[in-house]
């Protein structure tokens, strides 16, 4: 079983694994990505466990992604990047690999840049796009 005692970034926030820290506060740390998609990619998260985004009280997640601002705005202004990629993957089937939720700031330099994002439109002829709509609102919590 998943615990907090063998989760990664538990162990990060508690110092039991190094990571190279970009910005901390009480209740978020954001630190760099092991794998530099591109120079500057940046994880942050909160220092409290919740396995994804699902899970997040909507304060915290505000703070979470207060925090993603201020990284992006660096890297935009101080490490020239053109622009950046905010990326929240949510469980396994969405390509989360850690389960303890976080930010990916990926800034974005040039069209090189070693990644695509890339929204394949599906033909919506047949799509109920109102029921779809509607299946969705009903849903929402209140
Ligand atoms: P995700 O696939 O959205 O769950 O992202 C997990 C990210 O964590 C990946 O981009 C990994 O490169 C990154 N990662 C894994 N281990 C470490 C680590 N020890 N320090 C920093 N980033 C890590
Ligand atoms: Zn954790």
């Amino acid at each position: 079983m998943y615990t907090k005692e063998d989760c990664l970034f538990c162990k990060i926030v508690r110092g039991e694994v190094p990571c190279t820290k970009v910005y901390e506060d009480e209740d978020v740390l954001a630190f760099l990505d092991i794998s530099q998609t591109t120079v500057g990619h940046t994880l942050i998260i909160p220092k409290e466990h919740f396995d994804n985004f699902l899970f997040v009280p909507k304060d915290l997640l505000g703070k979470v992604f207060s925090v993603a601002q201020k990284v992006s705005q660096a890297l935009v202004a101080g490490l020239r990047a053109k622009g950046v990629n905010i990326l929240v993957n949510t469980n396994e089937i969405a390509g989360q690999t850690i389960m303890h939720f976080h930010v990916h700031v990926i800034p974005r330099y040039s069209t090189e840049d070693a990644i695509k994002i890339d929204f394949i439109p599906r033909e919506i002829g047949k799509l109920n796009l109102p029921k779809i709509a509607n299946d969705i609102s009903f849903n929402l919590k209140k």
